[in-house]
């Protein structure tokens, strides 16, 4: 695992930033991330070295974010249980739809692939998130 000081949350966290950043403005710049994330740009760079480190994450100096193939791959995970997870709080149990998204931002990191690949045929393989977002698996 990661030999930095950084959670498995927080690396979630980012990833899954990072992958929406992009499908939102083309490409995740760090200054972005530490709005979207509400994090100081300094706590932005040294996570982001830290995902670097466990080669997850490629960052040209002053240039965008890139992922690498390990990164893409768990982000795009995180990004899946995110929205099958506010789908349901959404639908399921009738949560107002501004609560979702930071509930699911607590859930998603501790819930199993398993339980969320249950969810996602429970809720009939759903293709839109409560904010009308892919569900993509
Ligand atoms: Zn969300």
């Amino acid at each position: 695992m990661l030999n930095f000081c950084v959670r498995s949350e927080t690396v979630e966290e980012y990833l899954r930033a990072i992958l929406y950043l992009r499908s939102k403005h083309g490409l995740a710049r760090a200054s972005e991330l530490a709005k979207y994330l509400g994090i100081s740009k300094a706590g932005v760079s040294e996570s982001l070295r830290s995902l670097c480190s466990a080669g997850l994450a490629r960052q040209e100096k002053y240039g965008p974010i890139s992922l690498t193939t390990k990164g893409e791959r768990l982000a795009s995970k995180m990004t899946f249980k995110h929205r099958v997870i506010e789908l349901f709080l959404a639908k399921t149990l009738r949560l107002s739809k501004s609560k979702v998204h930071a509930e699911a931002s607590r859930i998603e990191h501790s819930v199993s692939d398993e339980t969320v690949r249950r969810l996602y045929f429970f809720l009939g393989k759903p293709r839109r998130d409560p904010h009308g977002s892919p569900i993509v698996r």
